[in-house]
């Protein structure tokens, strides 16, 4: 399989060269060059253990790995999840599921991918005998499934940088208490937008980013969204055989990854009627697909903090193939955004996609209803997939996080204060964070000094 960019002005690449350069060099996205057919190959009601699906799906985007290392790629990448079934489905109602994505290392959904690119960084070092340090800023999830895909690897060092005392305690401790010497929490005084502003300005330092093999972590990588396409085909594996027809995915969405991600599913084969993007009350995402006009604003802090975004970087993807992979008008679109922070499609046709919202007192509506109605408990990114639930349809909706991650939020909801044991365990162990200014200066001295090199 070869990588264009969206932008089509960039040479095609291979898989592990558009895994190596994140950002093609005309700053678009890489896509695959076909998407391949998985029809044949798809029945309901007869599941495929995880690891030998994700094998059969990476294995059409990535033939420059060997058979037998695609294996072991995917081996080692979900064969440490806590549930048998590694991404399970579980039915609420008749005609209502709940895909549960929250049983890996750091109990939200980005372990799906961030496992996956952990140890395919691995493979590339040992290739290449090149080490690398990875750098990144988070604003909770993405930091600490990184690290822990990451955590005790030969030839690497990560990075971190997050807004101090603005994640959650728990997002914190899964960062600082690995007990792994490779790793660097890196609290800062700002906000998450301080910080991925320095992550950007130290990438755009040509010399610094080549003097440390500066290597990114974020939510436009390829392998996340190609990672997170299996758990779609896997439900659908999972559903009973007459609840598989007028299928809606209810994906929580904040950088449009993991949604796009199934629209991909879609394209290969997997039978969906819909996918609906469930955003809070951040909803550039939510106005776009109801006017097809696309405008940024501030954003505004929710009780679903990793959907808080204004800027939904993997949107791109979807500008291209809605544009019949059209570089140029894909540029020109991103041009306008950039200048204007909008962008307005004329006779926009939303196609597969439907979008609800949900405010911060809808989600704990949410969370109470499905725990009276269901005795079941949704974290707040999943209880805005609640919203406007299609009743003609078999509804699958994707829950994105462990309620246990947030177990404020649930308490006001519903008066019970999950807990889960690998959060639990966390409070023992001794927490390592760096303090460092929030200057360039200051970060770059500081992986100059603790970088592998
Ligand atoms: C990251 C995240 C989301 C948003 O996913 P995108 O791929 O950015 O759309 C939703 N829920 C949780 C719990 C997350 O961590």
């Amino acid at each position: 399989m070869r990588y264009v960019s969206t932008r089509k002005q960039a040479p095609e690449v291979s898989f592990p060269e558009a895994f190596a350069n994140g950002l093609a060099p005309d700053g678009g996205l890489y896509v695959p060059a076909e998407i391949p057919d998985l029809s044949p190959d798809l029945v309901s009601g007869d599941p495929e253990p995880y690891p030998a699906l994700a094998v059969e799906v990476l294995s059409l985007f990535d033939n420059d790995h060997e058979a037998s290392e695609v294996f072991k790629l995917a081996d080692r990448s979900y064969s440490n999840f806590s549930d048998m079934a590694t991404a399970p489905l579980r039915q609420l109602d008749e005609n209502l599921f709940v895909l549960e994505l929250f049983h890996g290392p750091t109990l939200s959904f980005k372990d799906f991918g961030l496992q996956l690119v952990g140890n395919l960084f691995e493979d590339q070092i040992r290739k290449t005998q090149d080490p690398i340090n990875v750098l990144g800023a988070t604003s909770g999830d993405t930091g600490s499934a990184a690290i822990h895909g990451l955590a005790g690897k030969e030839g690497v060092n990560v990075f971190v940088l997050y807004p101090k005392g603005r994640i959650s305690e728990w997002q914190e401790r899964q960062m600082t208490c690995t007990e792994a010497k490779n790793i660097y929490p890196i609290p800062i005084d700002g906000t998450f937008d301080d910080a991925q502003r320095l992550v950007k300005d130290l990438f755009g330092d040509e010399e610094f980013r080549s003097q440390v093999r500066l290597s990114a972590i974020n939510s436009i990588n390829l392998a996340r969204v190609l990672a997170q396409s299996v758990y779609y085909l896997h439900a659908f594996m999972q559903l009973p055989a007459d609840r598989s027809d007028n299928v809606e995915f209810v994906v929580p969405t904040g950088n449009f990854g993991n949604v796009f991600a199934g629209w991909l599913a879609s394209e290969m084969g997997v039978p969906c009627n819909k996918f609906v993007v469930a955003t809070n009350q951040n909803d550039i995402l939510y106005n776009f697909f109801n006017t097809g006009v696309y405008k940024q604003g501030k954003v505004s802090p929710s009780f679903a903090p990793s959907m808080d975004i204004q800027v939904a970087s993997n949107f791109e993807r979807f500008l291209y193939f809605s544009q019949d992979g059209d570089g140029e008008a894909v540029r020109k679109m991103m041009q306008q955004v950039r200048e204007t922070g909008n962008l307005e499609i004329p006779n926009f046709d939303r196609g597969a996609f439907r979008a609800t919202r949900t405010s911060d007192p809808e989600i704990l509506e949410n969370i109470k209803m499905v725990h009276e109605k269901y005795d079941y408990i949704v974290d707040p990114h999943t209880a805005c997939g609640f919203q406007d639930i299609d009743p003609e349809a078999n509804t699958v909706i994707l829950a994105t996080a462990d309620p246990a991650k947030f177990p404020d939020v649930i308490e006001r909801a519903t008066g019970i204060r999950p807990k889960h044991p690998a959060l639990e365990q966390l409070r023992e162990k001794r927490q390592v964070r760096y303090d460092l200014e929030p200057t360039d200066e200051a970060v770059k001295a500081f992986m100059l000094l603790n970088g592998t090199m």
